[in-house]
């Protein structure tokens, strides 16, 4: 037997150890003897029922003393539940052992598995962009396709290494990831679909590249960099509201010159993004689509996160589908034919969307 990755055994006085530390996966054993104490310390070496019934009976601790400790170990899920090799154990990737913790099944090897066969595009490859490609990559995003035909700016330097300043972003980009992940693939088979794409966009993501994913009923999320705060949501699963249009009708409910204004901010300039924006923006989609791929509750689903560099706290905000719109009405279509799920948004028969291969 085994802890799940990553949990200590730990004394506290005498007659008390604990197992873990977070109250989700951690166990305070009381009233135990020194012996019973040297029992369970010995859980960190992986050892079977057997070994620890022998050092048991060597330090004085009766069977079925050592059997009934196993037993509120078990009963606390502190036990990697998951029949495993004794001896020697491969150690997990830390997304696996993380996974491992606070999954029920204790499985963090299938959502690893869950990730490499997964695809996410990223369009739009300022700092935030690349940083968000990179640490779905570090998550175990199996691929990773990335479009941006802009030059690296002297202000994407960070992610970028100065001497990208010029290149072209994708090819640089490309180039930054496979030498960090040389596993992770960055082209796709033709018709092939990704799973996710993110929009990273400053002021207004394009409404044409939106429409253009909407239709294509693939599952798309616009991460926008705003003069002071970065929104990141709300996540699009094809057949459900509410969609980007939802919210760009709603603002113009609330300032009818939002599209004279949003069609301006669209050709102006981009702003280069300040660095902690960059981060926390990244951190936040990377997370969003994580649990979109992973099958988890998406915070962003028919919602925007909204967080700037003075806090460290995103606001969540809700958003209801537009009676102007026809997403709710293309949802009863679309709905039949996926549904709720990433997985099930990638069965969805239609033409293969326009994210482009940077190559590999
Ligand atoms: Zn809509």
């Amino acid at each position: 037997m085994r802890l799940r990755p990553g949990l200590s055994v730990l004394w506290r006085g005498a007659g008390e150890t604990q197992v873990g530390v977070d109250p989700r996966c951690s166990v305070l054993l009381r009233d135990l003897t020194p012996a019973e104490q040297r029992v369970l310390e010995a859980l960190v070496r992986a050892p079977t029922e057997a070994d620890l019934l022998r050092l048991g009976r060597s330090a004085g601790v009766a069977p079925e003393r050592v059997r009934e400790l196993i037993a509120r170990l078990e009963a606390a899920q502190v036990l990697d539940p998951r029949a495993r090799p004794a001896w020697p154990l491969a150690e997990p990737r830390p997304e696996e052992a993380y996974w491992s913790r606070l999954r029920p099944d204790g499985d963090g090897g299938a959502v690893l598995e869950a990730r490499a066969r997964a695809s996410v595009g990223v369009v739009g490859l300022d700092r935030l962009g690349l940083t968000l490609a990179m640490g779905l990559a570090d998550a175990g995003i199996g691929t990773v396709l990335l479009e941006d035909g802009a030059a690296v700016q002297e202000s994407d330097v960070g992610p970028y290494h100065p001497r990208a300043v010029g290149g072209r972003r994708a090819e640089q980009a490309v180039g930054h990831l496979r030498s960090v992940h040389p596993h992770v693939r960055t082209s796709a088979p033709p018709g092939a679909r990704p799973d996710v794409v993110v929009v990273v966009a400053t002021a207004v993501a394009d409404p044409v590249r939106l429409a253009t994913l909407r239709r294509a009923a693939i599952t798309h999320l616009p991460v926008v960099v705003g003069d002071v705060e970065v929104t990141v949501g709300p996540l699009v699963v094809p057949g459900q509201g509410p969609c980007t249009r939802c919210v760009d009708l709603h603002r113009t409910d609330a300032d009818p010159a939002w599209p004279a204004v949003a069609t301006q901010l669209l050709t102006a300039a981009p702003a280069p993004t300040e660095a902690t924006l960059a981060t926390l923006g990244a951190a936040l989609a990377a997370q969003q689509v994580l649990a979109a791929v992973d099958g988890r509750a998406v915070a962003v689903a028919g919602a925007t996160l909204t967080v700037d560099a003075l806090g460290p706290l995103p606001a969540l905000r809700g958003w209801s589908a537009h009676p102007g719109c026809t997403c709710a009405t293309d949802g009863a279509a679309a709905g039949r034919q996926g549904g709720r799920t990433v997985a099930d948004g990638a069965t969805a028969r239609r033409p293969a969307p326009t994210v482009a291969s940077a190559g590999s």
